[in-house]
């Protein structure tokens, strides 16, 4: 889910979404008949974000260099906004906010409009080479014209009309690893960074040029520039690893444009539930920071989860914050009840008169309390936690247009 307070819309796109369908009837049936077929074969997204690349870099080899070495993870990074994008047709507003935002956040690679005339091209080009049994007929070209357009239209629309800077630098102050495969992060900036709590930013750091990877701020803002992320290391992955086991203090970080939308409507009446998973926990931890400097909160549950109990390496944060926020419950969950005996981070002691820890996958815990329906709900953890908390919510009932949570990318 999107803050779409926050986010310019281009006007030409509100004008046509005021008037008539951003996509009619027949450009919705024709993309996604397409989408399908190309689709239909084993691997044949990738295929397609494979042909999208090829056409892309043959017209322009030089824009190879605006990309990683190894293509892998931006493959399925581009399949899953393909996918938001198809899906989205006839509900746009979320994938307009989404795609906005991805065009301010790209000003970071410093595109202008030719990448995205470039861009535009290569999707048309790969469309039609990875069809398998529908031709590339004059109809369906012009109904991806059409997507194509809104894509790359939205994204340089937004880019040219951001004001902020497209990137911020900051120093490393303090790297403490909290668990063997997370470590706490903290930074400041050469100056204040525009990011709301509960929202995340794209970071470059110097062991890996050029590989930019999303982490959520764990701090509210502040105008002192600190910065604080919690990393979790994951196996065979490019950046994680080398952020939990090589940032030293003094490193330059570079911080792309703020983005998500995860935050506390505090125009309705209505109470929340947090539901954060490992690393997870960053935006929230921030929002309810932020929240405990306001005089009137909504009630908020907080539930913590991790695997083992020790994972959850943050309890005594979060429960030095109840304490003096009698709004804030903080309920610690694990999938297994012990900790295994090669877990080397000391036992959580919880403190006394904290919520008992609960056991089990942490969407399972918290549906068997209710549906949650007269609340607001954000999820934050990975996107398999994301996708199984909230099957579980559906399942007790909850009402889909109360979750937020950030893109599954
Ligand atoms: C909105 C958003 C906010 C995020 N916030 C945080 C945060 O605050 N802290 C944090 O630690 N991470 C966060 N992430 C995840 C982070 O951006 C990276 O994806 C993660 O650190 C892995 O990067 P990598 O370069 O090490 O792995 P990559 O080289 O990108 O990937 C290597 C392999 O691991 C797989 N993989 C990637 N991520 C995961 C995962 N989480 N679990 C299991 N397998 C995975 C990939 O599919 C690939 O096969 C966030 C992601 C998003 C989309």
């Amino acid at each position: 889910m999107f803050d779409t307070q926050a986010l310019a819309i281009p006007q030409d796109l509100v004008h046509e979404l005021g008037d008539e369908p951003l996509f009619d009837a027949r450009t919705v049936t024709r993309v996604r008949a397409a989408f399908a077929d190309i689709t239909s074969v084993d691997g044949g997204g990738e295929r397609l974000v494979g042909h999208f690349y090829a056409a892309l870099f043959a017209d322009r080899p030089d824009y190879r260099l605006l990309f990683p070495p190894n293509m892998e993870a931006q493959t399925g990074k581009l399949l899953t906004v393909l996918r938001f994008v198809v899906d989205s047709l006839t509900d746009p507003d979320p994938m307009l906010d989404f795609l906005a935002q991805l065009g301010r956040d790209h000003r970071k690679y410093g595109l202008d409009r030719r990448h995205y005339d470039a861009a535009h091209a290569a999707l048309l080009t790969a469309v039609s080479s990875s069809l398998v049994t529908l031709l590339w007929s004059p109809t369906v070209e012009a109904a991806w014209r059409r997507v194509a357009d809104v894509v790359t239209g939205t994204m340089s629309d937004a880019a040219d009309a951001e004001e902020l800077p497209a990137v911020w630098h900051a120093t490393g102050v303090g790297h403490e690893r909290r668990l063997d495969d997370v470590a706490i992060v903290r930074l400041e900036a050469d100056g204040p960074v525009p990011f709301a709590a509960g929202q995340y930013v794209s970071v470059q750091v110097p062991q890996r040029p050029r590989l930019w990877r999303y982490l959520s701020v764990a701090i509210p803002p502040n105008p002192y520039g600190q910065l604080e992320f919690h990393v979790r290391r994951v196996s065979g992955g490019w950046v994680s690893p080398a952020i939990v086991g090589e940032t030293a203090v003094g490193d330059r970080w570079s911080i792309g444009a703020p983005l998500g939308g995860l935050h506390v409507d505090r125009s309705s009446d209505r109470d929340v539930l947090m539901i954060g998973s490992g690393t997870g926990i960053a935006p929230l931890r921030a929002q309810v920071m932020e929240m405990a400097m306001r005089g009137t909160n909504p009630r908020v549950h907080l539930f913590v989860g991790g695997t083992y109990p020790r994972d959850c390496y943050d309890l005594e944060t979060l429960w030095q914050l109840s304490l003096s926020n009698p709004w804030l419950t903080v309920v610690p969950v694990s999938e297994e009840a012990d900790d295994p005996w090669w877990h080397t981070a000391p036992p959580v002691e919880l403190p006394p008169g904290m919520h008992r820890p609960l056991t089990g996958p942490i969407g399972k815990v918290v549906a068997s309390f209710g549906s949650w329906a007269d609340r607001t709900i954000q999820i934050s953890g990975s996107p398999s936690m994301i996708k199984t908390t909230i099957y579980a919510l559906r399942g007790a009932g909850t009402p889909p247009e109360i979750i937020q949570h950030d893109p599954l990318i």
